[in-house]
């Protein structure tokens, strides 16, 4: 059965999209740690990132580092911290949260925006995306 990554992918299931190119994609994350909490996904769906081929993880490594300076474009902050954990959803994915401190990552602390919030967060992503 598809991961519920490649059914956003596929849009069977709605996502706040954020940004897309050949092999990944990228989105908001449902219950994020901070505004702006995106998650970058290779296409290719894979379960460990690190058994990902050494072609398919540079690319998704590439694809977040661009997305990444869009998103700290997008959301005051001092640094975009990654992160890789994939305890939940089998599908190889980075964490790229908007950190002004060390504190503000807390895999147990999780939110839930206004959708109205977060269309904002993902366009305002995606504009600083699509003009990098
Ligand atoms: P992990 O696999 O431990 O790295 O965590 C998976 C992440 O995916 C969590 O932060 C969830 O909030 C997020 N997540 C799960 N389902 C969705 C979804 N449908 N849309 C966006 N984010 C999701």
């Amino acid at each position: 059965m598809a991961s519920i990554f490649s059914r956003i992918i596929a849009g069977e299931i709605p996502c706040y999209r954020v940004a897309e190119d050949e092999n990944n994609f990228a989105f908001l994350d449902i219950n994020p740690m901070a505004p702006g909490h995106t998650l970058v996904v290779p296409k290719h769906e894979t379960d460990y990132i690190f058994d990902l081929s050494d072609e398919q993880y540079l690319s998704l490594q590439l694809f977040a580092k661009r997305v990444a300076k869009a998103l700290g474009e997008a959301v005051p902050c001092k640094r975009v911290a990654s992160a890789v954990l994939g305890m939940e959803v089998p599908h190889a994915h980075i964490h790229l949260v908007p950190i002004n401190s060390e504190a503000d990552i807390d895999f147990h602390k999780k939110h839930s925006l206004e959708p109205a919030r977060m269309a904002e967060i993902a366009k305002a992503i995606a504009e600083k995306y699509e003009n990098s």
